[in-house]
Parts: C-alpha cells; structure tokens; sequence
C-alpha cells in the first residue's frame, strides 16, 4: 500500500528512457548522448539540426547503456504490483527500430534468465505476489496477446491463424507465460519472412487481465495491464517508398501521433481527450485516463548517424511527459 501512495505522489504519468549500449560492429567514435545523469539525458545538437550545443532532455528515470534488465524491472515493479489493487496500467516502449524496445519487453533473440524483458519479469512477479496474498485474496491472471498492424486489430491463437475473437488465456504459472509468448513470437516470424520484418510495423500488445477476489468479504476488484512494444517510430521517406509500405508507414505514423496526443492531453489535463484517432488509443481507452497509471519508456540508440530520430524520440517524450 505504500508502493502504491509514492507512485500517486508521482502521478499517473511516468516518462523514462533507456540508451542501449553499442552493439559489436557499431562504430564508437561519437555518440547521440553526451552525458547521462539522474533524470537527465543531454545530446549532442550538431550545427545541421539548428543551433550546435548540446541539449539536456529531462525524464522521470533514465537507464544508461550499462543497466540490466533486473534494474529496468525492479523501478517498474511498484507500478506492476498495482495491478493486483485493481489499478490499470499501461507500459508503452517508443523509438526507432533497432533501439532496443523488443529488448526492454521481450529480450534478445537467446534469452537467458537475466536478459529475460519486462513481460515475463512483470507476469513472474504478478503470480509470486499474488501467491503470497493467497490467504486473503484469490486471484485469476489471464493473458491474451495482439497486435495491431495498418490499423487493424489481429490476435494471436492457439493453432498460429489469426483469429478475429478474443483468444484470453488462463495463466497460472511462468511456464505458461512463456510458452504463450514464445507462440506470438513465432506468429510474427512467420509473417515477418513473408512481410519482411513486419515486427517493427506493428504495435504488439500483451495484455493481462486480473480478477481478485477478497476471500472474507466476496468483494471482487479488476485490474489489467498492457505491456505494448510499438511500431518503429522512424520517419520514412515519402519520396523512397510506395504502395504498400508508403501504407504501413502513413497507419504508424497516425497512431503513434494520436497516442502522443491521448497522452498529452492527460497529463495536461484537458476536458477532450482524443480517444478516436487510432485503434490502438480506442483499444486502451479504457486503461489510459482516470485512475489509470502509464508509463512511456523511450528508447534511443547510441549510433551517431540516428541522432535525427533520438531528437524526434525526444522531443515526443517531452510532449507527453
Ligand atoms: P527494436 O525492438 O527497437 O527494433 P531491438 O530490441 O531488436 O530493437 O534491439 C536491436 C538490437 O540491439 C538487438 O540485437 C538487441 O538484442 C540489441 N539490444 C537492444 N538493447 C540492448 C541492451 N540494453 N543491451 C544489449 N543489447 C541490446
Ligand atoms: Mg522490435
């Protein structure tokens, strides 16, 4: 109960961000960040971007290229933990493709226990917690997983075709939530060979849905989570593409524009708040606003020739933060 008094003192809007390190074979010679410290990140502004200085951008957390996936995990554990109070909460990874959203959610390509992403350290941690309330409370976890691609809505099913109906999934252990994920993962590795890559055109949503129950007075709470690994941000040329991804970059750039307007009108408290713009903001009204609690995790590359979008990933955190 006092995990959950702070993140109030804090708000319902939280903004972090992370800095992958290089990846082996990346050139170091010059990096987008110049310095990391507490809540700050400040970039370097090369004189073709305007004015050259450097530029401090300000979040409620930000993870250098060192930080592990435990340390990611145990600043948003508060946050997840609400979830068994019947709060809903929303963990949104931003950025470029490449910057390392998968890894934050998911984790790489070979997982090992360490590098396992927030999706499986969050649902650990739901089934762990609620096992200790066990004498008080009983508690249902399901999970079902989506994904939204040029504006439609696709779940991902048991036997690997897309299904239009919900497809929830009682979850009671890790097991299970690995071999679920796992599932959507192959899923979209069977579309991105034919689509080439469409992981990265498409927001992924793991969304878990808990019921509990208060053994001595029958009282019933809901609460619900949504883990969403979006499309890559990354602005295409509209002079380089065509037809179908000319398509998919337009329906991305659309959501993930709404998403920052839904999300800035929150935390400016306006009376009108966009909700109808995109699939995805319709598809979370319900747990983005009131009490709902979100988080909007920005990711940035330290590559030199991504600064362009780093800057474009920073200011859109400035805009809903
Ligand atoms: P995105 O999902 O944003 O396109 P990825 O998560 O696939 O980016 O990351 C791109 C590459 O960088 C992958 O090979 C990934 O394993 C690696 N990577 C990303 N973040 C980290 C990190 N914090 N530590 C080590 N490797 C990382
Ligand atoms: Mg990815």
């Amino acid at each position: 109960k006092l995990y959950n008094l702070v993140q109030d003192l804090k708000g319902n809007i939280r903004v972090y961000c992370r800095v992958r390190p290089f990846l082996p074979g990346e050139p170091t010679a010059l990096s987008t960040v110049e310095h990391i410290e507490e809540g700050t990140i400040t970039i370097r502004v090369p004189s073709k971007y305007g004015k050259e200085g450097h530029k401090p951008f300000m979040f409620n957390k930000v993870f250098g290229p060192s930080a592990t996936q435990e340390e990611v995990f145990s600043d948003m554990q508060p946050l997840v933990r609400s979830v068994l109070d019947g709060y809903n909460v929303c963990i949104f990874a931003y950025g470029q493709t490449g910057s390392g959203k998968t890894f934050t959610m998911t984790g790489p390509k070979e997982l090992t226990e360490e590098s396992l992403g927030v999706n499986y350290r969050a649902l650990a941690d739901l089934f762990l917690l609620s096992d200790q309330r066990k004498d008080t409370t009983s508690y249902q976890i399901s999970v079902q997983m989506l994904e939204i691609y040029n504006e439609q809505i696709r779940n991902n099913s048991q036997n690997g075709i897309n299904v239009p109906e919900a497809s929830l999934m009682p979850v009671s252990t890790t097991d299970d939530v690995i071999q679920l994920m796992d599932l959507g993962q192959m899923n979209r590795a069977v579309s991105s060979t034919a689509m080439n890559d469409r992981s990265s055109r498409s927001h992924s949503c793991v969304t878990v849905h808990v019921q509990g129950r208060d053994l001595a007075s029958g009282t019933i709470i809901h609460g619900s989570m949504h883990l969403v690994d979006l499309a890559g941000s990354e602005r295409v040329d509209k002079s380089e593409v065509t037809g179908d991804r000319l398509k998919e970059a337009q329906h991305i750039n659309k959501s993930l524009s709404a998403l920052g307007d839904v999300i800035s009108s929150l935390s400016q408290k306006t009376s009108h708040v966009p909700y109808r713009n995109s699939k995805l903001t319709q598809l979370l009204q319900d747990s983005l606003g009131g009490s709902a609690k979100t988080l909007m995790f920005v990711h940035i590359s330290p590559e030199a020739d991504t600064l362009g979008e780093a800057i474009s990933t920073l200011k859109f955190a400035e805009r809903v933060g």
